[in-house]
């Protein structure tokens, strides 16, 4: 389950940084969206993701975008974060309503083309919001399928160059998401010391670390890999 919510709040470090703290069963992801009420405040987005069940348990209520959070599930939740330079639990506390949404994927589909007919992002291949994804594979999706339809001689051999492209890539992230993402290098460092360190490059060196990011950013098509200096971090 993903619960998110924006409050203004005093800008922590850089009032740029983000914060990504925790792995794949519960993360904390915070960072400012836009000015804030004074100059050392910012309007402070963050997102809490919980892996709440998995495999045959009942699924979660139906998605809605503007489905309220309930603040009695989220809370348990939120204790575990441990986070320097902001008070994850205040900042919770203090954001008057947030939302929630599940975050489920699909298994990848065998085909999106039928006739004249195809998918595309989402209804194609939902896959769990890691990564910066979903969104920006929608986007490559059209990127590709607008440049076959400009090249083909008819659309739907445009339909069938497109999914033959994008069909296996992104059956691929949608399988890699649920091993985490980018941020998968968090989950990394955490098996290997589990109860913490002094010194990151002691438990996973540098170049280990970029080769998680790239590894990623590789598959998902991203030309550039945003975030790297954090990992240098
Ligand atoms: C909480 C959360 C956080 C996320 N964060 C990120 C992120 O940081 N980065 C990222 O890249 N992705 C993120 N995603 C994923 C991203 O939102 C989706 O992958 C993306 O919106 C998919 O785009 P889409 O155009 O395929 O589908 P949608 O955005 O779902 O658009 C489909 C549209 O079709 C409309 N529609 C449905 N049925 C009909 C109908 N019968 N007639 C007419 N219209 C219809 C819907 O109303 C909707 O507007 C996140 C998702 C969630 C839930």
């Amino acid at each position: 389950m993903l619960w998110r919510g924006a409050r203004d709040w005093p800008l922590f470090l850089t009032g740029k940084s983000m914060i990504v703290a925790g792995g794949l069963n519960a993360k904390v992801v915070i960072y400012p969206i836009a000015e804030g009420s004074s100059p050392a405040s910012r309007l402070t987005n963050w997102a809490v993701l919980v892996k709440v069940g998995e495999g045959n348990v009942p699924p979660p209520r139906k998605e809605d975008w503007s489905r309220p959070g309930r603040r009695e599930e989220l809370m348990p939740h939120v204790a575990r974060f441990s986070v320097p330079y902001i008070d994850v639990k205040s900042l919770i506390s203090a954001t008057p309503e947030f939302y929630e949404y599940p975050t489920c994927d699909r298994d990848p589909l065998p085909y999106w083309s039928s006739g004249r007919v195809t998918l595309l992002g989402d209804a194609a291949h939902p896959m769990y919001p890691v990564g910066s994804n979903g969104a920006s594979q929608a986007i490559l999706d059209a990127r590709c399928l607008a440049d076959a339809l400009v090249r083909a001689e008819h659309p739907r051999q445009a339909l069938l160059e497109y999914e033959k492209k994008r069909l296996p890539m992104t059956a691929d992230i949608v399988r890699s998401n649920r091993r985490g993402g980018p941020e998968g290098v968090i989950d990394a460092v955490e098996q290997l010391a589990p109860d913490g360190f002094d010194n990151v490059d002691n438990v996973l060196s540098y170049s280990q670390r970029e080769a998680i990011v790239r590894g990623y950013a590789t598959k998902a098509g991203f030309a550039a890999v945003p975030g790297l200096a954090a990992v240098r971090a």
